[in-house]
């Protein structure tokens, strides 16, 4: 079965528990639930922190943007 990443949608994806992926694209840990697809930012010290539906929308935002740097 293959996953794609539900922030940048990429393919670059590996299970790392039941259920649970990562991206290695933008180093966010999700999984697939039944309250539908939960993401996680890993922290440096490994940890994960909740993202919420809206820090998700920001973060994928940012990815493509970065598409198109601003000029400054
Ligand atoms: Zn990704």
């Amino acid at each position: 079965m293959e996953v794609v990443c539900p922030v940048c949608g990429g393919r670059a994806t590996g299970r790392v528990g039941s259920g649970q992926y990562y991206c290695w694209d933008c180093c966010v840990e999700f999984s697939a639930g039944r309250r539908g697809v939960q993401v996680y930012r890993v922290e440096e010290d490994g940890s994960l922190v909740h993202l919420r539906p809206e820090e998700v929308r920001e973060l994928t935002g940012v990815r493509r943007s970065g598409d198109h740097p601003p000029r400054t």
